[in-house]
């Protein structure tokens, strides 16, 4: 089984190369922003209490969020692994982690970074916003609060995978085939 952390800005392509990772590993996969999206648009209770976070840039409660993945975790625990997406976010959903994950006897293999610079970022979003009809894609104010708390609560996260030897850092500037192909390399290697 293998259970990957796929980690790096808003933007980085993360969505796109995990649709990619899951079809060629047999891998469920599992987009915490996605969730939250549907949530809202189901007008949930969850949903709502999550919105305004959401439509500033902002990060949802890490209590709502660990929620939502220890349920996934109880229901994919019997499987060829997982893609984690956008979890986790901040230190503390990183120690909750650890611990629903070995709850049900597994771990977290590696983390993948994909590196790309932040005008980059801003410039791929500012693109997505034009066709993904995503709010928080729509007016470049949101975009940069969303790079500045990636920069603020996010980015720290890639040290404690690095504290346990998991980390790996992917260039996540070139065309979708070659850092997927940069993507399978590393994921090759862990065995
Ligand atoms: P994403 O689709 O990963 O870009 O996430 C979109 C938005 O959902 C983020 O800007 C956050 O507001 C929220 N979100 C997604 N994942 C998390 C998480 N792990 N912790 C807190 N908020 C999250």
């Amino acid at each position: 089984m293998k259970n990957i952390v796929l980690f790096g800005g808003p933007g980085a392509g993360k969505g796109t190369q995990a649709a990619k990772l899951k079809e060629k590993y047999s891998l469920n996969h599992i987009s915490t922003g996605e969730v939250i999206r549907a949530e809202i648009a189901a007008e949930t209770e969850l949903g709502k209490s999550m919105k305004d976070y959401i439509s500033r840039g902002e990060l949802a409660p890490d209590a709502l969020v660990i929620d939502i993945i220890a349920d996934y975790v109880k229901s994919h625990s019997d499987c060829a692994g997982n893609i984690f997406d956008g979890f986790p976010r901040t230190t503390a959903q990183a120690e909750a982690f650890d611990k629903i994950m070995a709850r049900d006897g597994m771990k977290v293999d590696v983390m993948l970074e994909l590196v790309v610079p932040e005008e980059e970022l801003v410039k791929r979003l500012m693109l997505r916003g034009e066709v993904s009809g995503r709010a928080d894609d729509a007016n470049e104010s949101v975009i940069r609060n969303r790079i500045a708390v990636y920069n603020a609560q996010t980015a720290v996260v890639a040290e404690f995978y690095k504290a346990q030897g998991k980390y790996v850092a992917i260039d996540g500037i070139g065309t979708i085939d070659e850092i997927f192909d940069r993507l399978c390399a590393a994921i090759d290697a862990i065995e």
